[in-house]
């Protein structure tokens, strides 16, 4: 199956050095089983570990782009992209599969120095983080991420995720970078663009990319993003000077910086460098609409919020600011 085969530095890259030498242990000593071959490559399969626990493993396989994705899935703890599913992946490396002779001593010697190489190559002293800032654009614009690679100096360069398939030691990524990067180039990410955030996706994504501590807003300037509880979601009906009519808007209770239209919306606190979920007894797709309501006359306004309380069954629809 010479299309879905990997190649060494394929694997290192999805595992990185620790998880990927355990599994290779495992492979080489006997310890896994492939079970089912699956049909885009994959494989279904049991991994013995040391201590003799047994694990039920699962690896599938895409390729697009010249980029191959591939997704992990273990009953052990760590759930995912773990030395079990390393240990199974081996199998299908450069024909590992029809070979089923150990390799020899050589081999491994050279393989092993390798390994030995790269984890030199990692003094920690020497390797740039990656970061992530989230651009909010004006009134109506949906939220933008961008990556980027932060220097020794401080300074920042651009970094493309696709090069997270490049065997580059200069930067230090881990399990849940590379997902993330994986993620980013499979939804079309563009260097110049970064990538446009909404819906249910905004609001995974978001919540992965603070979980790193190295999402930031705007540039640098100040603390990382952190996640914070959930806040209740207020609308506001307010004024506007310009118009003299009620616009609404979604704000958070306490009140916040900004609230991405995600899915569901999400509150930006800047002052504090906060994010998290907004949650209203509103259904979902009723204040997608919400948002999208012409302006109202302070003479109809009353009205408007009437008809709205009737046909929501809620009483949440908003006040008037
Ligand atoms: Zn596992």
């Amino acid at each position: 199956m010479p299309e879905t085969s990997l190649s060494t530095v394929e694997l290192q890259i999805l595992f990185g050095p620790a998880a990927l030498e355990q599994g290779w242990q495992g492979f080489t000593e006997g310890r896994v089983w492939v079970t089912e071959t699956l049909g885009d490559g994959g494989l279904r399969g049991q991994v013995r570990s040391e201590e003799g626990e047994c694990f039920e493993v699962q690896v599938r396989l895409q390729r697009a782009r010249d980029r191959l994705f591939v997704q992990t899935c273990c009953n052990c703890t760590a759930g995912k992209n773990c030395a079990h599913a390393a240990a199974l992946l081996w199998q299908l490396v450069d024909g590992g599969c029809s070979d089923s002779s150990p390799p020899d001593d050589a081999a491994m010697t050279q393989w092993l120095g390798d390994i030995e190489q790269l984890t030199q190559g990692m003094s920690a002293a020497g390797l740039s983080d990656i970061v992530y800032l989230l651009l909010l654009g004006e009134h109506g614009v949906q939220p933008h991420v961008r990556v980027a690679h932060r220097q020794k100096n401080g300074a920042t360069d651009a970094y493309d995720p696709a090069d997270v398939l490049r065997d580059d030691l200069d930067v230090r990524l881990d399990g849940a970078d590379r997902s993330i990067l994986y993620e980013l180039a499979e939804l079309g990410y563009r260097p110049q663009h970064g990538l446009e955030m909404d819906g249910l996706l905004g609001a995974a994504l978001l919540e992965r990319l603070a979980a790193t501590g190295r999402c930031w807003l705007q540039d640098m300037t100040g603390s990382p993003l952190r996640l914070a509880p959930q806040r209740a979601l207020a609308i506001d009906w307010a004024l506007s000077a310009a118009s003299g009519c009620f616009q609404v808007s979604l704000q958070s209770e306490p009140r916040c910086t900004q609230v991405l239209n995600f899915a569901p919306p999400w509150f930006i606190d800047a002052s504090s460098s906060q994010c998290g979920p907004l949650e209203s007894s509103i259904p979902r797709v009723l204040s997608e609409e919400l948002l999208c309501a012409p302006p109202a006359s302070p003479a109809n306004v009353g009205a408007v919020m009437n008809r709205l309380r009737t046909c929501s069954r809620s009483d949440d629809f908003g006040h008037l600011t």
